[in-house]
């Protein structure tokens, strides 16, 4: 039996019926085999946007595509949970992960991903600002070859100074740093093939830059403008601050991507800049008592430069040996290779060994 699937007491009623309406006659058992498709929701406080996400979601999808929805309850403290433990037992294909607490919307992306089990694993904000409209056009952009379609607010609905410009340039950083030139780093809605998740752990406010990680491993990206709507229901659970918290993961993204397996060439680097400076400052302090206005070596502030200098060179290269240590216990301690295969043309049968 379907039952209703209303928020109590929230005046949700127009919904009541809709998980009969669009679960019942249809084939929403949990498929067996891996789903076409994860649909993966973070949520914080969103009561107010699920019933209509949920309506929308299995409206768009629902005859077209194998799919499951996973929704991830980041600690919110409104009704959310209790709707969606609803539109669970009436929908086979509605997964629910409850966090104790808030953790983020990174990390609970992040756990959408790892209890997903679609081949495509597309990601959507709770807020109704996404479109489940699009995915269909998505998923075609996908067959065309690509492993990641990144989703565009071409014509984004927030406000100009706290959301639009922060973010123009916050992407074009991005898009300069990275190497990866995307319109629109922050919109949550991309699809993602599974493969190009597997082993990308997210930290931070870092799903934003899985684009730019999986290009490192030589996923092909594309974009494409997706629809952007206003917040009607709610509010937003972010303030300027995100910004300064995207450049700092953005600094630990770019130094990941390069030197994660060569960090002496970082700190070895530093060290010896310092070093040529160190000498450089040395050589004009002793010429300045020859030469010069005979200036006694231990009255000269070249020489405490020098000093200082010499100094920093031994801590950055003792930094970057300490770091090459824990690369190798990184990789050799849990078997991550420092290269990622596509394919492989004969060999023994057991990946690699
Ligand atoms: N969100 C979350 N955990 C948080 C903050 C936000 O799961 O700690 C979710 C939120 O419910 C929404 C999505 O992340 O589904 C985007 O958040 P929001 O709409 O507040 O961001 P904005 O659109 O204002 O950038
Ligand atoms: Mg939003």
């Amino acid at each position: 039996m379907v039952r209703p699937c209303a928020l109590e007491g929230a005046g949700k009623t127009i919904y009541k019926r809709f998980p009969q309406k669009y679960a019942s006659g249809m084939d929403t058992k949990p498929s067996r085999k891996r789903p076409e498709l994860s649909i993966v929701v973070p949520f914080f406080n969103e009561e107010a946007n699920l019933p209509e996400l949920y309506k929308q979601i299995t409206e768009t999808l629902t005859g077209k595509y194998d799919f499951e929805m996973i929704f991830v309850d980041d600690g919110s403290t409104d009704g959310g949970y209790e709707f969606l433990r609803k539109c669970h037992e009436a929908d086979g294909r509605v997964q629910v992960i409850r966090f104790r607490r808030n953790f983020g919307q990174t990390a609970a992306m992040s756990a959408g991903f790892d209890f997903a089990r679609g081949d495509v694993l597309i990601p959507l904000d709770a807020d109704l600002q996404n479109d489940p409209a699009d995915i269909p056009r998505m998923m075609d952009k996908l067959s065309e070859g690509y492993d990641i379609v990144s989703g565009w607010r071409k014509d984004r609905k927030d406000k100009a100074a706290t959301r639009k410009l922060p973010s123009r340039i916050a992407n074009w950083l991005i898009g300069r740093v990275t190497g990866v030139r995307l319109h629109d780093y922050g919109c949550t809605l991309k699809a993602y093939r599974r493969e190009v998740l597997a082993e990308t752990k997210l930290y931070g406010e870092m799903h934003r830059f899985i684009p730019a990680l999986a290009n490192w491993k030589g996923a092909r990206i594309t974009e494409l403008a997706v629809n952007h709507r206003a917040r009607t229901a709610g509010v937003s659970k972010y303030g300027l601050n995100r910004t300064v918290k995207v450049m700092l993961d953005l600094m630990t993204v770019r130094f990941l991507g390069s030197y994660s397996t060569k960090p002496i060439y970082v700190f070895g680097g530093l060290g010896m800049i310092s070093m040529v400076l160190a000498f450089i400052f040395l050589v004009v302090a002793i010429c300045q008592r020859i030469f010069g206005e005979k200036l006694h070596l231990n009255k000269n502030v070249l020489v405490t430069f020098t000093v200082l200098l010499v100094m920093m060179a031994i801590q950055f290269i003792l930094m970057g040996l300490l770091a090459e240590i824990m690369v190798r216990t990184y990789h050799e301690s849990q078997g991550r290779p420092t290269y990622v295969v596509r394919d492989r043309l004969g060999g023994p049968d057991d990946e690699g060994k």
